[in-house]
């Protein structure tokens, strides 16, 4: 092969490649991954440097930590998520008792609010949003949703640092982020997938829907309970996913929540 059709050879892989990066949905991701990672940590440092999120000091609060980052690492241990190792998966919780919320930049950095942790009543719950959102990361969703908000142009002008003003914008707007039902469907269904591969009872998201549900909780409606697909139908939709796997029952690991509650103050 000549020099020419080395090169052209090169460009159709490259193309090849950028096609391989379509979503689900088969629609093209331009933006590629690799720079997910480096997104994230751009958004994630203007986040936690805003004066929206005080973030809860690991260093002086390691029950809490390594409480939320045992449940990420049974998520992560079942193999399931082809992202596993590029991204950084670093846990942060955000000092804040009036939000209910949790979300995921792109490229795997996890924001649990204090408010959320007090709001649920056991771990499996807590595995279950953050497999939620962990899969707006591994399947892009987050990438996708700010690509359409603000332009894969002004994303990669984020990554080399030239807007500080936007990239705070960015930041604040990533925990209101609505993602498509089908995008919110298929977080639902790898929160199932994963947490059926570890000790957690798998539909543990969808107690969370229910206790939402049931105390008509309209007050603080999380990114999870964002509008649309409707929750009644998410609980039906992952309870159907759970037992077409084989309705496998896991634990809620209540107790050890409420102990892991009280260094919560
Ligand atoms: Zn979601």
């Amino acid at each position: 092969m000549n020099y020419r059709y080395s090169v052209i050879a090169v460009v159709i892989l490259g193309l090849l490649t950028i096609a391989g990066c379509s979503n689900w949905l088969g629609k093209v991701n331009i933006f590629p991954v690799e720079q997910d990672v480096a997104l994230g940590q751009q958004v994630s440092s203007s986040f936690e440097s805003g004066t929206a999120a005080v973030v809860l000091d690991s260093s002086k609060n390691t029950v809490l930590y390594n409480y939320i980052y045992g449940i990420r690492d049974s998520i992560l241990k079942t193999n399931l998520l082809v992202h596993k190792n590029d991204f950084p998966w670093k846990v942060r919780i955000i000092k804040n008792d009036t939000i209910q919320n949790a979300f995921c930049t792109p490229g795997g950095y996890i924001y649990v609010y204090t408010g959320l942790m007090k709001y649920l009543e056991s771990e499996d719950q807590l595995a279950g949003v953050m497999g939620h959102e962990m899969a707006h990361a591994e399947k892009r969703h987050s990438t996708d949703a700010l690509t359409r908000e603000f332009g894969a142009n002004l994303l990669l002008e984020l990554i080399f640092g030239t807007s500080k003003a936007q990239l705070l914008q960015v930041a604040t707007g990533l925990a209101q982020l609505s993602f498509g039902r089908e995008a919110e469907t298929e977080a639902d269904n790898c929160s199932v997938d994963w947490l059926y591969q570890t000790s957690y009872n798998p539909v543990g998201a969808a107690g969370f829907f229910e206790k939402m549900q049931k105390e008509k909780n309209q007050v603080n409606i999380p990114e999870f309970l964002s509008t649309h697909p409707d929750p009644g139908n998410r609980v039906a939709n992952m309870k159907k996913r759970w037992s077409e796997k084989g309705a496998k029952v896991g634990q809620t690991y209540t107790e050890r929540y409420k102990k892991m509650l009280t260094y919560l103050r």
